[in-house]
């Protein structure tokens, strides 16, 4: 878990270094920094999960305020996979409602809070000129998430 007593600075520094250490990253550092610093102002915090293969979110209405993003790293065809990932988990940090056992219980419900999470996504990925040129990959990573929805986030 995130220690609530260190810099604000210093865990998107740790984040960073992780993400671009142990993926593979560098080319995205500027880019990476900026997006765990806006995951930040929205008081989530994010880790990085060296053996699981499914990134998630600890998002309930009892933690609601201080939601935390958990991204996997395991068997990633491509290290920038892991962008999206983040970005789509950001998606879900955006979306006001809490993610609601009720949500769980009915797929359909599930499926259309996972779009709109691709598409706050989508929305953010247009914004950095570097991960904009990769777009393509980004729709092939969402649409091949949106095919697979029981098994993970
Ligand atoms: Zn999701």
């Amino acid at each position: 878990m995130m220690d609530a007593k260190v810099p604000v600075e210093r865990q998107i520094g740790q984040t960073v270094l992780n993400l671009t250490v142990e993926g593979h990253l560098i080319d995205f550092k500027r880019e990476l920094e900026i997006i765990v610093a806006n995951i930040y102002k929205q008081n989530c915090g994010i880790v990085c999960e060296k053996y699981q293969r499914w990134s998630w979110i600890t998002q309930t209405p009892h933690n609601k305020n201080r939601s935390l993003i958990h991204i996997a790293l395991m068997d990633r065809k491509t290290p920038v996979d892991i962008i999206w990932s983040i970005l789509h988990e950001f998606g879900h940090v955006l979306q006001d409602v809490a993610e609601l056992p009720l949500a769980k219980k009915d797929p359909l419900l599930e499926l259309a809070r996972e779009k709109d999470a691709w598409d706050k996504a989508e929305t953010e990925v247009k914004k950095y000129p570097k991960l904009a040129l990769l777009a393509e990959q980004f729709y092939s990573y969402r649409d091949k998430q949106l095919t697979s929805y029981n098994k993970g986030s």
